[in-house]
C-alpha cells in the first residue's frame, strides 16, 4: 500500500477588533445587532461616496506584521478591486489588495508535539473590507450589510502543513497571537477568525504538488480539524481507485460533518482585479515601523522559553501560563512578591486560580485576587499558617469579597494548630476513643495512622497541621 502525505495552506480572515469600519465611520463589531443597522452610503457603496481609510486598521495590521516575523512591510502598498458578484456585495467589488500588499513573506512558529518548531510561512499579509451576509429564510433569502467594511487580514501560509492536527495547531496559535496582540478576539464562532483550507496528497517523500481543493466556511477549530481529514480520506480513496483529482472548492456542513461539492475553484483572472481609483496608495514611514516593533510585546512562545529558562519551570508549566497574556503578567507580578519560589505560584496558579478563571470567564487581569494577596497566601501555606485546605477555601473567599486573606485569617483565627500541646490532648482522647485500632497499629499494622490524621483532622475542623499530628501520634502510639 502507498503511504500518502497531505499538504495543506490556509488562508485565514481576522477581524481586526477597531472601534469603526475600514473605510466609514460606521461601527465595526455589530455582532448581536439587528440586521441592517450599522450601515451607511459609503459602506452599502452607493453612487456618489467615496472611502477613506481608517488609519487604526493599518496600525493593528503592522502590529501583526511584525509579530508574523514578515520579510517586508512595503513602504507603499495599494489598494485593488476584486471583481465578483453575489447579492452581499453590493458594489459588485470587494475592496482589497492585490500585486502590492502591505506586507510580504513571513512566519509564524508553531510548536508541534515532542518539541518540533514548524516554521509555518506566509507569502503575504494584506488588508480588506469583509463582505454581507446572507441568511437563508423560508423559501427566501435576507440579506445583512452590517458586515460590509468591517476591516480584515487576510494572510495565506505556504503548503507547510502535512496533517489536520498541524493545521488546527496553527489555528490555536495564530488565535493566540491575535489575543496577545489585542488586536482581535480571534473568536471563530463570531466569524472574526476565518479559514479556509487548501489541500492535496502525495506520496510520502515525493516533491510534488498536486491538483488541490479548497475546504470553505469552517467555523471552528475541531469542525476544521474533522474537514480536513475527511478531505484526505476522500483523496487517498479517490487515487487508490485509479481517479484523479479535480480542483474544487467544498463546503464543509456542520450538521451532517460531511463536504459538499459547491463549484469549481474560480482562478485569480476570473476576478479581473485592478487598482482602486477611489483610494490613495497606503504610505508607511521607517519611522511608524520602527514604532511597532519596538512597541511590541514579548511573544507566546519566547515568553515561553524565559519561563523555563529564568523560573526553571517544566515546559508544561511554561505553556499553561503563557496561554494567555494576563495570565503571564499575573504569574510574574506574584512571582516578584513571593520569594518562596516560582513553582509554588506556578502551582497555585495552574490549579486553583485556572479553576476560579475558567469557571467564572475571566481573565487574570480581571481576578479579585491580586498578586499580592496570592502571594500572601501561598506565604502563609508555607510557613505553615494555615492548611493546604484552609488556603484552598480562602482562596475562592477573596475572589469573592476582593479582602486581603492575611486579614481574614486574623479576623477568623483561620491560622492553623501546630501546637503539640494543644494537639496532644485531641489526638489523646481519639485514641482513647478507638482501642481496636490502636491495637491494629501496634500488632504491626501502622498504615492505620492516616486514619488517625484524619480523625484529628475532622476533629480541629482542617486547622491542624496534618505533619505535626502525624508526629504527636506517632509518639503516643508508641508510648507504652
Ligand atoms: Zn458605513
Ligand atoms: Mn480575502
Amino acid at each position: 500500500m502507498t503511504d500518502y502525505e497531505a499538504v495543506i495552506g490556509l488562508e485565514t480572515h481576522i477581524q481586526l477588533n477597531t472601534y469603526s469600519k475600514i473605510f466609514c465611520s460606521c461601527k465595526a463589531d455589530s455582532w448581536g445587532d439587528p440586521p441592517n443597522t450599522n450601515i451607511c452610503p459609503v459602506c452599502t457603496g452607493l453612487p456618489g461616496v467615496l472611502p477613506v481609510l481608517n488609519r487604526a486598521v493599518v496600525e493593528k495590521a503592522l502590529r501583526l506584521a511584525a509579530a508574523m516575523n514578515v520579510d517586508r512591510v512595503q513602504g507603499t502598498s495599494y489598494f485593488a478591486r476584486k471583481n465578483y458578484f453575489y447579492p452581499d456585495l453590493p458594489k459588485g467589488y470587494q475592496i482589497s489588495q492585490y500585486d502590492e500588499p502591505l506586507a510580504v513573506g513571513g512566519f509564524l512558529d508553531v510548536p508541534l508535539q515532542e518539541e518540533e518548531i514548524r516554521k509555518v510561512t506566509i507569502t503575504k499579509l494584506h488588508v480588506e473590507e469583509d463582505a454581507g451576509k446572507t441568511v437563508r429564510g423560508e423559501g427566501e433569502r435576507l440579506i445583512d450589510f452590517n458586515r460590509c467594511g468591517v476591516p480584515l487580514v487576510e494572510m495565506v501560509t505556504g503548503p507547510d502543513l502535512r496533517t489536520a492536527d498541524e493545521a488546527a495547531e496553527y489555528l490555536i496559535r495564530l488565535r493566540q497571537l491575535l489575543r496577545w496582540l489585542g488586536i482581535s478576539e480571534g473568536d471563530m464562532e463570531k466569524g472574526q477568525l476565518r479559514c479556509d483550507a487548501n489541500i492535496s496528497i502525495r506520496e510520502r517523500g515525493v516533491d510534488v504538488l498536486n491538483p488541490k481543493t479548497e475546504i470553505k466556511n469552517v467555523n471552528s477549530i475541531e469542525n476544521l480539524r474533522n474537514a480536513i481529514q475527511a478531505e484526505i480520506d476522500r483523496q487517498i480513496r479517490e487515487v487508490e481507485a485509479g481517479r484523479t483529482i479535480e480542483t474544487w472548492t467544498l463546503d464543509w456542513d456542520e450538521d451532517s460533518e460531511t463536504l459538499r461539492k459547491m463549484r469549481v475553484k474560480e482562478t485569480e483572472a476570473d476576478y479581473r482585479y485592478f487598482r482602486e481609483p477611489d483610494l490613495l496608495p497606503i504610505h508607511i514611514s521607517d519611522e511608524w515601523k520602527r514604532e511597532v516593533v519596538e512597541a511590541l510585546p514579548e511573544l507566546p512562545l519566547a515568553r515561553r522559553t524565559r519561563f523555563v529558562e529564568e523560573y526553571g519551570l517544566p515546559i508544561y508549566d511554561a505553556e499553561i501560563l503563557t496561554e494567555e497574556r494576563s495570565l503571564a503578567d499575573y504569574f510574574e507580578q506574584t512571582v516578584q512578591i513571593y520569594s518562596g519560589g516560582p513553582k509554588h505560584i506556578s502551582n497555585w496558579l495552574m490549579n486553583d486560580v485556572l479553576r476560579i478563571i475558567r469557571s467564572e470567564g475571566l481573565t487574570a487581569g480581571e481576578l479579585r485576587i491580586k498578586p499580592e494577596y496570592l502571594a500572601g497566601l501561598v506565604r502563609m501555606v508555607q510557613d505553615q499558617v494555615i492548611t493546604n485546605s484552609t488556603a484552598k477555601e480562602l482562596l475562592d473567599r477573596v475572589q469573592e469579597s476582593g479582602k486581603d486573606p492575611e486579614k481574614i485569617v486574623e479576623q477568623e483565627n483561620l491560622a492553623q494548630v501546630s501546637d503539640e500541646v494543644e494537639l496532644r490532648d485531641t489526638a489523646a482522647e481519639i485514641l482513647a476513643a478507638n482501642p481496636e485500632q490502636v491495637e491494629t497499629y501496634r500488632g504491626g499494622k501502622t498504615a492505620v495512622i492516616g486514619w488517625f490524621v484524619g480523625q484529628v483532622m475532622k476533629e480541629t475542623q482542617g486547622k491542624a497541621n496534618p505533619h505535626v499530628v502525624k508526629q504527636v501520634l506517632e509518639s503516643l502510639l508508641g508510648e507504652e
